[in-house]
């Protein structure tokens, strides 16, 4: 066998060396030769493995769209501007001491914790900036172990009260994948995730190609993901948040394989959020806090849909130009698998 076949050396042809890793973490994490380091996945051994979950899960190799869609909607990837919708709502938690703890309309919070109430989940998977959280989830490897002050750690978080500490947290993006990569195989926990769109495809890109080794996808039962217009955390060694030029190929302002999307409520609705229910899980979710009395909603003004349905048109008119400069071919899309009547759409307007 050629080494070129190993899967982790392809992952870091194909990927980390190309500039196309936004730093998602679904490599890292449950993996011995593979961490992150000074905000950069690094191999720490050479493994052998051809078909590793590293290059099969990773959002940025080929990822195939309508195949996710059909998994978690049972449809095509959409051409609409947002992906699937069933409901788009202004909505925020009743409580303002979680407004508060969670900054803007604290949805996210609000519906984890009513979620962890409701028994549709048993913990989340969170960040914590502090390695003596008796939560925390130890990573397999030891760049990925490395843990100063400050230094944003993966917790699983089991109630209310550690629900709105964490996702207050400044960092609370950073570690998630790799703190679901670290969860035992055994483990039958109902979880709730937090994600950025690339994390969101790199976990629901495992629904066909589990990992043997990690705890199983379907436990995740609420994945909810924020929108994102461009890497926003920092990393240890970072002292500012700098744009990581991977996120100029990234078509995905929404999170739209998530089960709920949620972003801010812009500037005339400081302390709303703008919410997207996408599926049967994320709806049941949605309406089981608000009919519990932990989120208001209403109707997302057509000011604010037509500001984020431009927003996420944009992002995708931005990746497909800039990964179409980058190969300098039409139908060299790297690891864009999106349906082409689209890519040619976004083309035409871009
Ligand atoms: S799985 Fe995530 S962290 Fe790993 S190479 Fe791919 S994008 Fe980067
Ligand atoms: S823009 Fe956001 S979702 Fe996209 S790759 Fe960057 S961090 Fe991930």
């Amino acid at each position: 066998m050629e080494t070129q076949d190993y899967a982790s050396l392809r992952l870091r042809d194909e990927v980390i060396d190309k500039g196309l890793c936004p730093l998602c973490g679904g490599c890292a994490g449950g993996c011995p030769y593979l961490g992150q380091y000074k905000g950069k996945i690094v191999q720490l051994d050479c493994c052998t493995l051809v078909d590793g979950s590293c290059y099969r899960n990773c959002p940025r190799t080929y990822t195939d769209l309508d195949a996710l869609s059909q998994s978690v909607f049972g449809q095509p990837f959409s051409s609409d501007e947002m992906g699937v919708v069933r409901g788009a709502y202004l909505a925020r938690a009743t409580e303002p001491t979680v407004r508060a703890a969670a900054g803007g309309g604290g949805v996210v919070a609000a519906l984890l914790a009513a979620s962890l109430g409701a028994g549709i989940i048993d913990a989340v998977v969170t960040t914590s900036v502090s390695s003596d959280d008796p939560e925390v989830l130890p990573a397999r490897n030891p760049v990925g172990a490395l843990a100063g002050d400050e230094t944003p750690v993966p917790v699983l978080a089991r109630g209310k009260d550690e629900v709105l500490t964490h996702v207050a947290a400044v960092h609370r993006m950073a570690r998630v994948l790799a703190g679901f990569n670290s969860i035992p195989k055994e483990s039958g926990e109902a979880l709730g995730m937090v994600c950025l769109p690339c994390q969101v495809a790199s976990l629901r890109k495992r629904t066909s190609g589990p990992p043997d080794s990690r705890t199983g996808i379907e436990n995740v039962r609420l994945l909810i993901a924020e929108f994102c217009a461009a890497k926003r955390w920092l990393e240890p060694g970072e002292d500012r948040q700098v744009t990581n030029k991977a996120c100029s190929y990234c078509w995905d302002y929404t999170g739209e394989l998530a089960d709920i999307s949620v972003g801010s409520g812009r500037a005339k609705f400081q302390d709303w959020n703008a919410v997207l229910v996408r599926s049967e899980a994320g709806m049941r979710a949605f309406e089981a806090a608000c009919d519990g009395g932990a989120i208001e909603r209403q109707p997302l003004p057509d000011e604010n849909l037509a500001a984020e349905k431009k927003a996420s048109m944009d992002k995708k008119r931005r990746a497909v130009r800039n990964i179409i400069d980058t190969t300098g071919d039409r139908n060299n899309m790297l690891y864009l698998g999106m349906p082409r009547p689209i890519v040619d759409a976004l083309l035409v307007e871009a």
